[in-house]
């Protein structure tokens, strides 16, 4: 490959701190939709007949552990979605159900902020969601911990805190779509690289947060993630 000179500075590589050292480099955040029944039924969904979808973030999205998130502009309702987050070590396309795990690095919590009333006219319209799910600092996540230390959940509590208070609560199991499933599908779209982020989807409960809320989540037997809006 050519070597060239940059005629701006080149993006710096976005990347998430991993439990016991080192960091995950992003190369790009994909995200489930609707993957919880009773979540699916809130959104107005039918949860047995609609096949997993997905959508994306720029990975310069990404929110680090304990940093602050700033309220979005054009938005008067911000929604928290508390997600298992898959990190993809190993590429490829076309993956198997059977083969798909053995592509996941690692994992770690994540939140899915969502501006729900961009989200819902884009809907209405028939438009497209990134502005209401890939704006700036709408992905905070948690330190990452790898798959040869934790395992492959497939079960376990996932909760979210705000305030102390908890408003999402559910168990891994519960998911429609499980990770083997999502990246067979995924990859069956696009070809899957190093890097890659899967937001799996999230429980019931999403609700608006506002500025000062501290959300704090946690995935049991994976991480946890927090955040203050700011
Ligand atoms: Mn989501």
């Amino acid at each position: 490959m050519a070597e060239y000179r940059y005629v701006i500075a080149p993006p710096s590589v976005v990347a998430v701190p991993v439990a016991g050292g080192g960091a995950f480099p992003v190369r790009r955040v994909f995200c489930v939709g609707r993957n919880y029944a009773e979540h699916t039924r809130e959104m107005g969904g039918d949860p047995d007949r609609e096949p997993p979808f997905f959508f994306m973030k720029p990975a310069d999205a990404v929110v680090l552990n304990g940093a602050d998130m700033p309220y979005p502009p054009a938005t008067k309702d911000l929604h928290h979605e508390m997600e298992l987050v898959a990190a993809i070590g190993t590429g490829g396309a076309d993956i198997t159900e059977q083969e798909a795990l053995a592509h996941v690095w690692g994992y770690g919590a994540g939140l899915d902020m969502t501006r729900r009333d961009l989200q819902g006219q884009a809907k209405k319209e028939g438009k497209p969601w990134d502005m209401g799910k890939g704006f700036d600092q709408s992905a905070p996540i948690g330190t990452l911990a790898a798959a040869e230390r934790i395992g492959h959940p497939s079960r376990g509590r996932i909760v979210l805190r705000v305030n102390g208070a908890v408003r999402q609560q559910a168990d891994l199991s519960q998911m429609i779509w499980s990770l083997p499933e999502i990246i067979a599908h995924l990859s069956a779209l696009v070809r899957l690289a190093p890097g890659d982020l899967i937001f799996t989807g999230t429980p019931s409960g999403v609700a608006a947060v506002a500025r000062g809320d501290l959300l704090e989540g946690e995935v049991e037997g994976v991480g946890s993630v927090r955040t203050r809006i700011v």
